[in-house]
């Protein structure tokens, strides 16, 4: 277990240090900014939606390395998911790491970040992103905050 605990640090520090789809996102048409005070953690998430999918996805912002690699893990399993999907995943997501959710096979690699859940003050890092993306799909005008 511990072999496994090793590896799964590693992929986080790995998207922690060199997140995947940085940057601005030109043609996005969903676009959300979160906040996490307890940490500070900032992100803006650009989603290209088209026909109820996710095209594109990504993100741009500072914080700790749970809130960068979350992120980064984030934009790879939403891109090509439809709506619908994204939704699930949310929810599983939300379950494993807030409620002792099951390690559902469908999270795949967002599986690494389940050890967050032993860090009650680090849980509001990996789930920022989740809360700003979903805020964004959903059109909801609101400035996400972790504390809100
Ligand atoms: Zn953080």
């Amino acid at each position: 277990m511990s072999d496994l605990n090793d590896l799964y640090q590693q992929v986080i520090i790995d998207h922690g240090r060199k997140p995947r789809n940085f940057g601005k996102l030109a043609n996005a048409n969903h676009i959300k900014e979160g906040y996490n005070p307890l940490c500070g953690d900032k992100l803006t998430v650009y989603l290209r939606e088209e026909n109820n999918q996710i095209i594109e996805a990504q993100f741009e912002g500072e914080g700790c390395a749970i809130s960068m690699a979350s992120a980064s893990l984030m934009t790879e399993a939403l891109k090509n998911k439809t709506l619908a999907e994204a939704e699930i995943l949310f929810g599983a997501f939300h379950e494993l790491l807030t409620n002792d959710g099951d390690e559902d096979e469908k999270l795949g690699k967002l599986l690494v970040l389940a050890g967050v859940k032993e860090y009650p003050m680090r849980v509001k890092c990996a789930t920022l992103c989740w809360h700003t993306a979903r805020a964004a799909w959903k059109n909801e005008d609101v400035t996400v905050s972790t504390e809100l």
